[in-house]
C-alpha cells in the first residue's frame, strides 16, 4: 500500500513514537510524507520515505494529487486543531480529495492506532481490487 505520513509541528513527536511503535508494519509498504515530517521520520526510524515538499511549500497538495490519480492508499495526518496554519487551503484540499476518493484518512492518534492494526490484518486489501479494475479500465 501507498501510505502518507503527516504530521504538523506540534505532532511530530507524537508520529515519531507512532512510527516507532509500528515500524514493523509501515516498513512493509511504499512510505510518503511532507518534507519535514518524512526528515524526522527518518532520521528516527531509519524507514525509507519518500519526501514530498514541506506542507506549507506544497507539500499536501502533492499528496493530494498522488489521490487524484489514485495513487495513494492511506492517509495518516496528526492535525494540530489548536495552531493556525498558513497552508490551511491546502489541508482542507487534501481531505476533500480524500472523501472524493473515498481514500482512507485518519487525523488523529487514537484513528492512527486503529488503522494500522486493520492494515496489518488485511482489511485494505479492497484496494488492491480497485487498482486491479482500474488497471483493466
Ligand atoms: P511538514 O509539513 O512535514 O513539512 O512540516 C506538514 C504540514 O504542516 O502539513
Amino acid at each position: 500500500m501507498n501510505i502518507s505520513l503527516v504530521a504538523h509541528d506540534k505532532k511530530k513527536e507524537m508520529i515519531i513514537d507512532f512510527a516507532l511503535s509500528y515500524k514493523h508494519i509501515l516498513s512493509k509498504h511504499n512510505l510518503f510524507a511532507t518534507g519535514t515530517t518524512g526528515k524526522m521520520i527518518s532520521e528516527a526510524t531509519g524507514l525509507k520515505i519518500h519526501r514530498f515538499q514541506s506542507g506549507p511549500m506544497g507539500g499536501d497538495q502533492q499528496i493530494g494529487a498522488k489521490i487524484a490519480e489514485n495513487n495513494m492508499d492511506l492517509i495518516i495526518f496528526f492535525r494540530d486543531p489548536l495552531t493556525a496554519q498558513p497552508h490551511e487551503p491546502d489541508i482542507s484540499a487534501l481531505m476533500r480529495l480524500c472523501d472524493v476518493h473515498q481514500i482512507p484518512l485518519v487525523t488523529n492518534l487514537g484513528g492512527a492506532e486503529i488503522v494500522i492494526r486493520a492494515l496489518e490484518a488485511g482489511f485494505f486489501e479492497w484496494r488492491n481490487l480497485i487498482n486491479k479494475k482500474n488497471n483493466e479500465g
